[in-house]
This record gives structure tokens, sequence and C-alpha cells, in this order.
């Protein structure tokens, strides 16, 4: 029985998800330690100063209300003292009142003694009021002491504020369990939105990974996820097209050894038979030696050329194809391979007619664009069915020449228009006729009119027949 592959989990530090997770840790221990820092380090500085700013404000209200709202002062003595947890005292000439919000004041400040020094500081100042901080005898905290004429000075009430300038302790207590709380927290989300991140990211990346897997085994059809993200989903559709190119060009080189070994193979047998013949019957006939010889010249030619085109698409491939520009008239060009297939015309049944155009001077490689011409001659005549009708004709403006060569046979269907550009495509109709051909020719036309940037195209209707055409520019002849 076979034994079934334990699957384990091995934490790589280099994944995403560890990342992810290890920056997200590191991210909130950093906002955590932010927050203790500030509270332990600047909360108690923070505090003075805005209890200080506190006290001095209050002092003041306290002031207006003991000159403005005599009846109710007392009253909201004691809620200022109680809130804002500070000691009050007002000392006029005949009482002395107190209202103690604070917790203990006197088991630290010496009360009294700071109150008299405030009194004599008051009496010295020129000011109606002065304030000052003084530290606490047994647990060295802050106090501020604020001391002001409540009246005149000849007959003086005075009122005092003392307040504590350190945080409460269990204001202290309180927030730093929340900050553990927020600490907890935080980690705690940080975690999960980690997880959560890694998994979003890593998805995508690691099915994508599962089908690059899957197209090197030759699994062309399998489809690449990007999940959500744009930057997967962009590389995701970009795998989907080179899935679809490497099937086609896995497509096309199947379609290349069959046909070249079927191109290769027919004139092999064909020589091979004839060479036979002339060793067994005809080698002392001269007639019928002679006739049998041209076969297999006629037969090694074709093979020659098959070579040839297969030489010159690889050349094209490489972009190692050499032009050798000049200027000549396309007519003649054009005339010269309508002539050459005109033979075929008396031989076998063919009508291909010729519509010249006036001179046309192009800038180009001769041989190449006679070879482009040959090359649609030769596909109209092989794909011009039974009508066996061929036309060429050229149009010229001032700017251009065109050169189109229609035929009135199998046509194209629509969706292969596109593709019969390419190396080695064959359409479908031909398949199915069995009519020879390697596919490589247009690909080769192609190749070369794009090096002299000419327009070229083919319309083509499926049953009716099709018109491949190229166009240059017309020059002047230069002298
Ligand atoms: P081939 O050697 O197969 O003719 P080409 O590259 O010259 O190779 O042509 C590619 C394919 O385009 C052909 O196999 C054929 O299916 C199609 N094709 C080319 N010319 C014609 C045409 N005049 N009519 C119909 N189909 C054509």
């Amino acid at each position: 029985m076979e034994k079934k592959k334990k699957k384990h989990f091995e934490l790589d530090p280099n994944s995403i998800k560890s990342m992810t997770a290890w920056y997200f840790v590191v991210f909130s221990l950093a906002i955590i330690s932010i927050f203790w820092f500030l509270q332990d380090f600047f909360l108690n500085q923070y505090y003075e100063t805005f209890r200080a700013q506190e006290a001095l404000r209050n002092a003041k209200s306290i002031e207006i209300q003991y000159r403005e709202n005599y009846g109710g002062f007392s009253k909201y003595a004691n809620t200022t003292a109680i809130s804002s947890g500070i000691y009050i005292r007002v000392e006029s000439f005949n009482s002395t009142d107190v209202y103690d919000g604070t917790s203990a004041i006197n088991s630290d400040l010496e009360l009294d003694d700071g109150l008299k020094a405030a009194k004599d500081a008051l009496v010295d100042s020129s000011e109606n009021s002065i304030h000052a901080e003084v530290k606490g005898n047994k647990r060295n905290e802050s106090y501020l002491i604020y001391a002001s004429y409540l009246s005149d000075k000849d007959a003086p009430a005075i009122l005092y504020v003392v307040a504590p300038l350190y945080p409460v302790q269990s204001t202290l207590t309180i927030m730093r369990t929340l900050l553990l709380y927020v600490s907890a927290i935080v980690m705690l989300l940080a975690f999960f939105l980690a997880i959560f991140l890694a998994k979003r990211l890593s998805a995508p990346i690691e099915s994508i990974t599962k089908s690059a897997d899957e197209m090197s085994k030759g699994n062309y059809s399998i489809k690449f996820n990007g999940g959500y993200c744009t930057e997967t989903k962009n590389l995701a559709k970009v795998l989907n097209q080179a899935s679809y190119e490497m099937e086609q060009a896995d497509f096309y080189q199947r379609e290349i050894i069959a046909n070249v070994s079927h191109d290769l193979k027919t004139p092999l047998t064909m020589i091979r038979s004839y060479a036979e013949m002339i060793n067994d019957i005809s080698g002392d006939n001269p007639v019928k030696r002679k006739e049998h010889l041209n076969v297999i010249i006629s037969e090694t030619e074709r093979l020659n050329q098959l070579v040839v085109d297969m030489m010159d698409a690889s050349k094209i491939q490489s972009n190692s194809i050499e032009l050798h520009k000049e200027y000549f008239n396309l007519v003649d060009v054009v005339k010269a391979a309508y002539e050459s297939f005109a033979i075929l015309k008396e031989q076998e049944g063919y009508d291909i007619t010729f519509a010249p155009c006036k001179k046309a001077i192009v800038y180009g490689d001769k041989a190449r664009i006679s070879q482009v011409v040959h090359n649609f001659l030769t596909n109209a005549v092989k794909y011009s069915g039974d009508q066996k009708y061929v036309h060429l004709e050229m149009k010229r403006n001032t700017k251009k020449v065109t050169v189109q060569i229609s035929d009135h046979g199998v046509g194209i269907a629509k969706d292969e228009l596109n593709h019969v550009w390419d190396r080695y495509y064959r359409t479908s109709a031909n398949h199915q006729r069995s009519i020879e051909g390697s596919g490589i020719g247009l690909s080769i036309c192609k190749g070369i009119l794009s090096l002299h940037n000419a327009n070229y195209g083919v319309d083509s209707e499926e049953g009716k027949g099709s018109t491949f055409w190229f166009e240059l520019p017309v020059e002047k002849q230069p002298k």
C-alpha cells in the first residue's frame, strides 16, 4: 500500500506570509512602545502644565464670582474645589473659609507655611496676584500656590488656591490598565490582519505558481487566476496570454513537422520511384529516360525551394535578413511574375489576367518584392479552386502603387484571416482539401513587406475568393 505523504509545514522566513506577519508584529510593537513612552515620559510633564493652567483659570473665575455673586459664592467655590481637585481658601478681615477638594494635601505640604510665604510674596509684590510652584515635603510632588487680593489692599480679603500638579494615582492606574487592554487588542488585531493580508496576497501567487507548473508540463488549457489585487490580476492576464501564445507555437511546431515531413516525403518518394524506373526499365530508352530524369530534376527543385523557404523564414525570425535596396519599376517586376505564370494558363487551363498601371518607381529590394508577388501568385493559383481564375491588378496615384492578386477560389474564413500571415499556419479549409503547403510563404511575405514598411493585407470571403495586396510609396527615379 502506498504510504500517504505527510504534509508538514515549514516556516519559510522569506515567504510573503511570514514577512507580512513580521512587519505587522514589528509595526504594532512600535505603536505600542510609542504609547507607553508617551505616557511614561510626557504625561507627567503635560499634566503639570495643564493642571497649572487650569488652576489659574479657576482662580480667575473664583475672583469674579466673589465680586459678582456674593450670595452663591460658597457653593460655587465648593463645587470648583471638588470638581477640579484643588484647595481654595478665602481670608477676609473677619473670617477664613476653606474649600478643600484635594485628598490629604496637608499630609505632604506644610500648607500654613506655604500660604504664609505666598501672602508675604503678595504683599511685597506690586501686582494684584502671585503664583509659584512648590515641592511637597514627603513625596516630592509639585503644587501650584496662587494668591490674590479679592478686594482693596487696605481691607484685604485674600484668595489662596493650591493645586496639586501631579496625576492622581488612580488616574495613572486607570490609564495603564487601559493601555494594557489597548496593547493587547492592537496585537490581536495585527495578528489577524497579518494572517488575512498574507493569505489574500499569497493565495493568488500560489495559485499562479501552481498553474505555471501545470503549464510547464504542457497543459496550456490551464487558466491563471490573479485574485483581487490589480498587480496579480495583470500578471495572470499576461500569463494567460503567454500560455495562449505557447499553445499556438506548440501547435504550429507540430504542424510544421507534419507538413515539412509530408512535403519532403512526396518529392523524395517520387525521386526514388523514378530513379528505380530508370534503373529497371527506362535506362536504355533515351526518350523515357529523359522524361523520368526531368521529373527527378523538378522534384529536386521542389525540395530545394522548400529548404530555401525554411531558411528565409528563419532569417526573418532572427532578423538577420539583409535588404539590397534599389530604385526599380514595380510594373516590370509584376509583369515578369505574371509572364512566368502565364505558361500555366496554356498548359493547365488557368485563366490568369493582368491589368498593369503606368510606370511606378519604388525603392526596395527587387528580388524580395518579386518573391512576394510570386508567393501571392502561387497561392492564388494553388487555392483558385475549380474556377482557375487569377487576376493581377496594379493601381497607382501620385503617392503610392498597389498590387492586388485575386482569385475566385476557396477563400478564407473571417476568424482565420489574421492568422494566414503567421508562420506554419494553414487554414482548416486547406487541410480538408489536402492541398500541399508548408504555411511558410505568407509569413515570409509579411516579413519582407514589414521590412519595407509597406501596407499589406488580404480581403476574402469564404467560398468566393481572396485578394492579397500590398502597396509601396511611389518614388522619383533618381537621375
Ligand atoms: P502554404 O504553403 O500553406 O500555401 P502560405 O503561408 O503561403 O503557406 O499560406 C498560408 C495559408 O493561407 C495557406 O495554407 C492557406 O490556407 C491560406 N491561403 C493563402 N493564400 C490563399 C488564397 N489565395 N486563398 C485561400 N487561402 C489562402
